[in-house]
């Protein structure tokens, strides 16, 4: 099955859509970032139109199978009709609010709702509108609520690039040019539980992870590492922080990644696809043991959109979506089959692609170079489907599709990356 192209009803003639996109390159050259201009130039790009359930339009009136969710962010495919309805009735109330001495019920119902799905003793939510943000809050409370200054994260982990998160990231490339960053940042393997036992002691406030790290490849660590880890922050007084903003939400087969282990972390982070791809948004949930010094102090840390209104009701509708479609099995289910595919695929060229790995529709394609796995993206973007690389690993190709994709789109993706890989091994002899 070949996805057809689309004909928008010919809302722009081709000349039109020609014109729209150089204008649009232009003002990327002058107003948005010349690099980035650059970029798009090179890649001969487009200009995105309208978005729907897992597809992608682009002004020409092509159609693109997502397989990328925005990193993490369209679990529910784009534009989920119950999202959209949630914000729009929302939207004719209260957009906005940031009065702190009236209340917020949707941000209230929010909370509550977080707490319920997160496991253990996780209560205690702040409402933020970023990943990054989220992390930043993380950091702050593990600080604060363990009088302590060390933080230990992952070599090669991503949590953002705001200057505390930036510290915690893992990756030389992001964080070199902004050195120095802040104090009392350490890194070890990620997986190896005596590298962490070298370096965790009194002196430390929290070890903050991602239960799978996406952006570092879709590395799996060993299972029962996440409880050692956890074992270890309760014999030395650390907190143990799980980065969620792209594991979490149903995207690796249970709501949070942790459940597969049994792991229930001090705080929590979630963005991405909590928004429901419709707005953006980000948490972190605290035991309220850790939380403690912020609800002594509630002004401590806050956020003018932080809990907006709109934001939260897009959140409550998707959490109501995840549960009632059921899309952490739905996700659990597709992974399988697909991985099951991806790895057959890598039997017929053992030499291209050198791994296969993932848990639920997280999955990584690892190509032997850097330079093989971009001309697997550009073919794929020809047939009609994205993907893209992760940021700190650009050998491998992230499988990351909204969890609603069907069983024919994955066998049709299949299908795509296979010829796409066969072409490459003719054409090297
Ligand atoms: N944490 C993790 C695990 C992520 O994957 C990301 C983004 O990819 C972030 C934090 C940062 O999120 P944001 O881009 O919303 O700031």
């Amino acid at each position: 099955m070949k996805e057809e192209l689309i004909d928008l009803s010919k809302a722009v003639t081709e000349a039109e859509a020609e014109h729209i996109i150089e204008e649009t390159l232009e003002k990327y050259d002058k107003y948005v970032n010349p690099g980035f201009a650059r970029l798009m130039r090179f890649l001969g790009t487009t200009v995105e139109v309208k978005t729907e359930g897992p597809y992608m339009y682009d002004i020409k009136g092509h159609k693109y199978l997502d397989f990328l969710s925005g990193h993490g962010v369209y679990n529910l495919g784009y534009c989920h009709p119950k999202v959209v309805k949630a914000v729009e009735d929302q939207l004719k109330m209260i957009a906005q609010t940031s009065v702190r001495t009236v209340m917020n019920k949707p941000m209230a119902d929010l909370c509550e709702r977080l707490a319920k799905i997160t496991p253990g003793d996780l209560t205690y939510s702040f409402i933020g509108n970023s990943g990054t943000e989220a992390v930043e809050g993380a950091l702050k409370l593990a600080r604060i609520a363990s009088g302590k200054p060390q933080i230990i994260a992952a070599d090669n982990g991503f949590h953002g690039k705001s200057l505390g998160a930036l510290s915690a990231t893992g990756r030389p490339l992001y964080r070199d040019p902004f050195k120095p960053l802040l104090p009392e940042f350490d890194h070890v393997r990620f997986g190896d539980i005596d590298a962490l036992k070298a370096v965790i002691g009194e002196t430390t406030a929290a070890v903050i992870l991602e239960p799978i790290q996406g952006e570092g490849g879709v590395i799996v660590p060993p299972k029962g590492y996440l409880s050692d880890v956890r074992q270890l922050c309760d014999d030395t007084g650390a907190l143990l922080i799980l980065d969620e903003v792209q594991t979490g939400m149903g995207r690796t087969g249970t709501m949070f990644a942790c459940e597969q282990e049994d792991v229930t972390p001090d705080i929590m982070t979630l963005a991405k696809a909590l928004g429901g791809g419709v707005m953006p948004i980000g948490a972190f949930i605290a035991t309220p043991k850790a939380f403690a010094p912020f609800a002594e102090h509630p002004l401590l840390h806050t956020s003018t959109f932080g809990g907006n209104p709109l934001a939260c009701a897009a959140a409550n509708a998707t959490i109501d979506i995840i549960i009632e479609e059921d899309l952490p099995r739905q996700a659990a289910e597709k992974g399988e089959y697909f991985l099951e595919k991806l790895k057959r695929m890598q039997d017929d060229f053992p030499g291209v692609i050198t791994d296969v790995r993932g848990k639920g529709l997280l999955i990584g394609v690892e190509f032997a170079d850097e330079g093989l796995a971009g001309s697997m993206i550009f073919e794929l973007e020809n047939e009609g489907v994205l993907v893209l690389y992760m940021l700190n690993n650009p050998k491998v190709i992230r499988i990351e599709p909204p969890l609603i994709i069907t069983y024919e789109q994955i066998d049709f993706m299949i299908g795509v990356l296979y010829d796409a890989v066969d072409k490459y091994k003719t054409l090297m002899g």
